[in-house]
């Protein structure tokens, strides 16, 4: 019979297989599986799902069980694949000589990025009452639209929050010799143009989303403002740093 690894290790070769699923959407999306209008051509999302649906038929403490195996699994079966792969090409991997990682230092628009994703948290946090109030202002006069927008806005602006800074970190890992390589033979670049792109798009969503509060709470305008001063910053320095960002084409988003 099958052991829980070899059943995992099929079913994401099986998926890999499929032909209507576009090699790797995953890469420079955003990670919001539940917004996301790709879900069928994903297989991060489709065997995700396969993994939910056993823990669902599971009682809890099962199912947490079965959520700590799938994280080991999920090292185990890539480490497996990585070495059937290097063994096909015929690469001993125990013979791979140590490869000493650039350290980064993280430029200040990354910090401004990090501390954005901080700063919207904590006013979010720190102002639920206010939030809250308005929402039950809205359910007693039965406004259920404005309700759905404000409720949308603001999980564009959490969803995003931390994420803005986790890809301008990311767009910048090892930004200067990838930039300056004409030859980038495995073409690493394009990981940087993919994520700061993702970043740009995700600032601009949160920049849209604040403008619904910005417009709406006229008591919090001056805070609004200054974030949507912020991520403006941060958008302009991500385009000049990024030349050509935008026509960077993620693949199955922008093809
Ligand atoms: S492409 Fe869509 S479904 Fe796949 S991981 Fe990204 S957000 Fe989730």
């Amino acid at each position: 019979m099958e052991s829980k690894k070899e059943h995992y290790k099929r079913a994401l070769l099986d998926l890999s297989n499929r032909k209507d699923l576009i090699p790797g959407i995953y890469n420079y999306c955003d990670r919001w599986c539940e917004r996301c209008t790709m879900t069928q051509k994903c297989l991060t999302y489709l065997h995700e799902q396969e993994v939910k649906a056993e823990s669902d038929s599971m009682n809890p403490d099962e199912a947490n069980k079965n959520f700590w195996d799938q994280i080991r699994m999920a090292w185990e079966v890539t480490l497996e694949m990585l070495e059937e792969d290097a063994d096909e090409r015929g690469i001993d991997l125990s013979d791979v000589p140590d490869i000493e990682l650039p350290k980064h230092v993280e430029t200040p628009l990354e910090v401004r990025s990090r501390d954005y994703g901080t700063n919207i948290h904590n006013w979010m946090k720190d102002n639920q009452q206010f939030f809250a109030a308005k929402a039950e202002q809205l359910v007693t006069i039965n406004d259920e639209a404005s309700m759905i927008k404000y409720q949308d806005a603001m999980e564009v602006i959490q969803w995003y929050g931390p994420f803005i800074g986790a890809k301008v970190h990311r767009s910048h890992l090892e930004l200067e010799q990838r930039q300056n390589n004409p030859d980038d033979e495995f073409n690493l670049y394009a990981d940087n143009l993919g994520s700061a792109k993702i970043a740009i798009i995700a600032i601009q969503r949160s920049m849209d989303a604040l403008s619904v509060y910005y417009s709406a709470f006229k008591e919090m305008e001056d805070e609004i403002l200054k974030f949507l001063l912020e991520l403006s910053q941060i958008k302009k320095q991500m385009l000049s740093t990024f030349p050509g960002v935008m026509d960077f084409k993620r693949p199955g988003f922008d093809d």
